[in-house]
């Protein structure tokens, strides 16, 4: 594995693997980045400039494998800055999907377990654990509504299609006053959750819109396309 990744003027960013690295804008020569200094320029085989640079978390992560949809962003932000979470906190989180959410969460707290009931979306979750070099993840083969094995949990996050029937199971898991969240994409599920929930308060249920602008000289106003839906997420503290 090569640690370095290249990132062109306008921000765009090419993964380097153990091989001269294949653009859109022609091949840049492995043996020309590997002896490039951090931060230098390399040029490609039609003379297009890169600079490389060392990758943070987000540039690996925005490469993982997907399998279902993962969840956006601006909803991890939420959870991670709604929940206080922490490099002491226990997470689980349901159906693990492709490990998105669990691998974020794992750079900030003690320990995630992930649990998912496909084998094939585990297979992607823990292929995208091993390449983010992850140890504080578990990726459990489990259906979380026939119950949770972990005990004394700071946060369980639910993105799952029935997540009221993960409610009791929560409640036995977390810690008093610890959160749960869900996350669903449509209005019965909010309502069917909401409505089940027992020896939990409800905190609150927020959609997040995201509108991104185009900035470019005067030319300063919202993007116009963009803004698709993605999920509410309703926020609960364990009595
Ligand atoms: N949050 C994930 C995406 C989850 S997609 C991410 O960011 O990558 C929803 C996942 O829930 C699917 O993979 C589905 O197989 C899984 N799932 C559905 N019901 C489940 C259950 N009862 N227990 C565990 N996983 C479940």
């Amino acid at each position: 594995m090569v640690d370095r990744i290249l990132l062109t003027e306008d921000g765009r960013v090419f993964q380097v693997k153990d091989q001269d690295a294949h653009t859109q804008f022609g091949v840049v020569k492995l043996a020309d980045i590997k002896k490039a200094k951090l931060g230098s320029t390399v040029k490609s085989n039609t003379g297009k400039e890169f600079i490389v640079i060392e990758p943070n978390f987000l540039d690996l992560f925005k490469k993982i494998k997907r399998g279902p949809q993962i969840i956006p962003l601006k909803d991890v932000g939420a959870i991670i800055a709604e929940t206080g979470i922490n490099k002491e906190s226990k997470v689980l989180d349901a159906g693990a999907g492709s490990g998105a959410l669990a691998c974020f969460l794992a750079r900030l707290v003690k320990s995630v377990t992930s649990y998912e009931i496909r084998d094939d979306f585990a297979d992607i979750a823990e292929g995208n654990v091993k390449k983010l070099q992850l140890r504080n993840v578990t990726i459990k083969r489990k259906d979380i509504y026939q119950g949770i094995t972990e005990k004394n949990l700071d946060l369980i996050v639910l993105d799952l299609p029935e997540p009221w029937q993960a409610i009791k199971h929560a409640h036995a898991a977390l810690k008093p006053g610890a959160f749960l969240v869900n996350y669903s994409p449509t209005t019965p599920q909010v309502g069917d959750f909401v409505n089940q929930l027992e020896g939990f308060t409800h905190i609150k249920t927020i959609e997040l819109i995201e509108r991104e602008w185009d900035v470019k000289g005067r030319k300063v106003r919202p993007k116009s396309q963009g803004i698709g839906h993605s999920g509410f997420l309703t926020f609960c503290r364990r009595l």
